[in-house]
Order: structure tokens, then C-alpha cells, then sequence
């Protein structure tokens, strides 16, 4: 590995740190909202990985204390071909390292930005192994919350990588069985991603979020844009209501393709599963190995029978943002607090005139969602919608 020539103080202090734990400091590789990436090289077992580096002071206090720790955790004990490996933690007074399996083939959001759509066969299998490493999560208990193009990365043979875990967190409660689902009232993820109801900031089924977010990428894999425009949150969410839209254009895309589109694009009453989504006919011929796992997971897709509130349809109405195109693929992930939605000052929406991508800064994360409740609902409890409030969230 050819090393990279360490110019700024902070590589300085990382390429010490490193080579102290037998790592080699090489190239940049990306930067997220406080993490930097590069390469390394790990003498003891001759090879390169990924060393995600955090900035301590840069973080949010709840980042630090609830976050981050999450993610290690969570992450250490997840083990699949289609998921970024974890190796290791290192914690300094200023940072803390996270030294990942190392994705070569980067970002599947640079393969679309630069060859746009991708035909039916690159997007049935980086789909079906998208699906092959939720359902291993999901299987876990866990739900992933942040799920996007660009944390999808690629290995030296273009397959499918799931990473970052920032938002990730075990949502079953009873984990053995797979029984009950723990409503999360952290509403996170880029907006373009993440489904109405957690737009509308409703105690939302996590597992169905993650579904929908697979259908965002399923779209924009097959046509090259996100089906939905996020600039404005009120027109977004009426698009998200109305569901994706296929037109003239997308007219080499299979009907059983828009079909599995439409079916994860639902509402959270009709979403398939991700048991439906293997037997769904675009699927079959797609599908390596079935999940041994999957008829067990059922129950984690139960339909939350919460009140809609049409109020929070009527405050989105403050939000309104720029004048953000669909075909601008980058989106920014952020917590989606209701409370900015129903204030009358707009949350911080993307500016009208957008740089172009590559002269873009980092990508920002926003933190400061309220603490999940820790308790479980039976579903009858949810059903009778009772230790909720009037507006559907809970007071907790
Ligand atoms: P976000 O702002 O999306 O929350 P983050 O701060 O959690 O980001 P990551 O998404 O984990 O950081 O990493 C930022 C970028 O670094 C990725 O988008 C990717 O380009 C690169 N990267 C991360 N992990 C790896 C890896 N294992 N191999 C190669 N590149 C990686
Ligand atoms: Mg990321």
C-alpha cells in the first residue's frame, strides 16, 4: 500500500496513535459528520482496513455518552458477508478510532453519481444482498435507522457492504423470539430516506423504516434519482403519500421491479416485510440462499395501530426549504425532531442554491433526539393506544 503523505497536525496525531497499536496511517478514504475515514495498514495480520476516527470534542455530548457506544456495540457482535466488519475500538483522551473491514470498492452512491441508473441485473444483486444483510440485522433484534446509498460500500468484487451503525440499536424486545418490536420515538435518518411516519414524528415500527428505506434505494438504484424531493418537508411528505412515481422514462424498468418498489414504498399498514420481499417475484431468480431465519421474524413487522394526527400534516406547512431538485442524490442525515416541525421557524432545510456535489462540504449529522423509552408495549397496549398521549407520542 503506497502510504499517503501525512500533511495536517490532526494526521500527525493519528498516524502516532496508530502506529502505536501496529497500524499504518494510508490515504483518505471519506469523512462523515465527525468521523474522518482513511486507510491502514495492520502489520500483525498484513492487511489494509478502514479507520474510522472520531473527534471527541467535535461530537455532541449525547453522541458520546448513548450514540457511539451503540454502535460498537451493537456492531461488534454482527457478523456477515454483506455487513462492514468490525475489528476493533481504540478510545484517546481527544478520539476514538474504530478500525473497520476495508471497503475498496467505496460508495455506491459514487457508482450512480457517475454512471447514473444501474440496469436490472447490477440492481438485482446489490438489492438482494442488501436484503440478504437486513434480514441477518433484523434477525438480530437490531434495526439499522440510517440506511442510504452512501452507506452502502462495495468490496474488490462490487458486492454489497452494509456500514455504519450510527443509529442502529437492538429493537426487540424479547430478542430470543423475536416477539415484541420497541417503537422508537428517535426520529433519525436523511430525509429523503425515511418513511412518512417519521416525518410526522409518530412512534414509529423501526423495522418497517428500515423497509422503506430499501425501497428508496431500490428506486434510485434502478433510475438513478431519489423518488422522492426533499427539499420542501410539506411536498415531501405528500409525495411520500402518494407514492413513487414511474414515468415514460422508466419504461425498461420490469413491472415486477416497480411492483417491489411500490410494495416497500407503502404505507407502514401495507409495507411488505422482508419475508414478503424474498418471495416477491422480482426476488425469486435473485436469491442466493434463503434466510434460514426469516419465517421467525414476522412478528417484527406488525403494523403500529397509532392515530394519525392531521395536525402534523398542517405544521409541515412552516418547514418549506429550498428548491431542491430530485436529481441532486445527496442527502444529509439528520435527526427530524417534530417539535422543529410544528415550531413556527423551520428546521434547518438545505440551501436553494445548491453547490455542485463535488465542491459540497461534509455532509452534516444533527443530534438531540429524545431518550427512547425503555419499556416495552404489548401490542394490545399499542393497539388501545394507551400511555400515549392524545397526538400519538409518548410522554415519556
Ligand atoms: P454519516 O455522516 O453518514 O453519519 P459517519 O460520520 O458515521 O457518516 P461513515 O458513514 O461511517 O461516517 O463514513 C464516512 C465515509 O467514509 C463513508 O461514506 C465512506 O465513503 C468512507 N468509509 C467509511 N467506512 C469505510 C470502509 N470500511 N471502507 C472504505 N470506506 C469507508
Ligand atoms: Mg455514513
Amino acid at each position: 500500500m503506497a502510504r499517503a503523505p501525512v500533511r495536517s497536525s490532526q494526521a500527525k496525531v493519528v498516524s502516532n496513535i496508530l502506529e502505536k497499536h501496529g497500524y499504518q496511517l494510508g490515504q483518505y478514504l471519506g469523512k462523515g459528520a465527525y468521523a474522518i475515514v482513511w486507510e491502514a495498514y495492520f502489520k500483525k495480520w498484513r492487511t489494509n482496513v478502514a479507520v474510522k476516527v472520531l473527534m471527541k470534542d467535535k461530537a455532541e455530548a449525547e453522541f458520546l455518552s448513548k450514540f457511539l457506544p451503540r454502535e460498537i456495540q451493537v456492531w461488534k457482535g454482527l457478523k456477515h458477508p454483506n455487513l462492514i466488519n468490525f475489528y476493533q475500538s481504540i478510545e484517546t483522551t481527544n478520539r476514538v478510532y474504530i478500525m473497520l473491514e476495508l471497503a475498496p470498492g467505496g460508495e455506491v452512491m459514487d457508482k450512480i453519481r457517475m454512471k447514473g441508473a444501474c440496469d436490472e441485473r447490477t440492481a438485482g444483486k446489490w438489492f438482494e444482498q442488501l436484503c440478504q444483510g437486513m434480514a441477518y440485522i433484523h434477525s438480530k433484534g437490531v434495526v439499522h435507522r440510517d440506511l442510504k446509498l452512501e452507506n452502502l460500500l462495495l468490496d474488490q468484487h462490487d458486492n454489497i457492504k452494509i456500514s455504519d451503525f450510527g443509529f442502529c440499536k437492538f429493537a426487540a424486545t424479547d430478542v430470543k423470539n423475536l416477539k415484541q418490536v420497541q417503537l422508537s420515538e428517535t426520529y433519525c435518518g436523511s430525509y429523503a430516506y425515511v418513511p412518512p411516519e417519521v416525518l410526522q414524528g409518530i412512534p414509529y415500527n423501526p423495522f418497517l423504516s428500515d423497509v422503506w428505506s430499501m425501497g428508496v434505494i431500490l428506486f434510485t438504484l434502478r433510475t438513478g434519482k431519489l423518488p422522492f424531493d426533499d427539499s420542501n418537508l410539506r411536498r415531501l411528505l405528500k409525495q411520500m403519500i402518494k407514492g413513487p412515481i414511474f414515468t415514460q422514462k422508466h419504461a425498461s424498468i420490469s413491472l415486477e421491479c416497480k411492483d417491489l418498489v411500490r410494495g416497500t414504498l407503502a404505507s407502514d399498514v401495507h409495507r411488505y416485510s422482508l419475508h414478503t420481499i424474498f418471495d416477491h417475484p422480482w426476488m425469486l431468480p435473485l436469491v442466493r440462499e434463503r434466510p434460514p431465519y426469516l419465517r421467525d421474524m414476522d412478528a417484527l413487522y406488525l403494523r403500529p395501530h397509532l392515530r394519525r394526527s392531521t395536525q402534523r400534516l398542517m405544521t409541515i406547512r412552516h418547514t418549506d426549504g429550498g428548491t431542491r431538485s430530485t436529481a441532486n442524490l445527496v442527502s444529509s442525515t439528520r435527526l427530524v425532531h417534530p417539535e422543529a416541525l410544528r415550531s413556527p421557524s423551520p428546521p434547518p432545510s438545505p440551501p436553494a442554491h445548491r453547490p455542485p456535489l463535488h465542491a459540497r462540504p461534509p455532509l452534516q449529522r444533527s443530534w438531540g433526539g429524545r431518550e427512547e423509552g425503555g419499556r416495552a408495549e404489548s401490542e394490545r397496549e399499542r393497539e388501545r393506544g394507551r400511555g400515549l398521549a392524545k397526538d400519538g407520542r409518548r410522554r415519556e
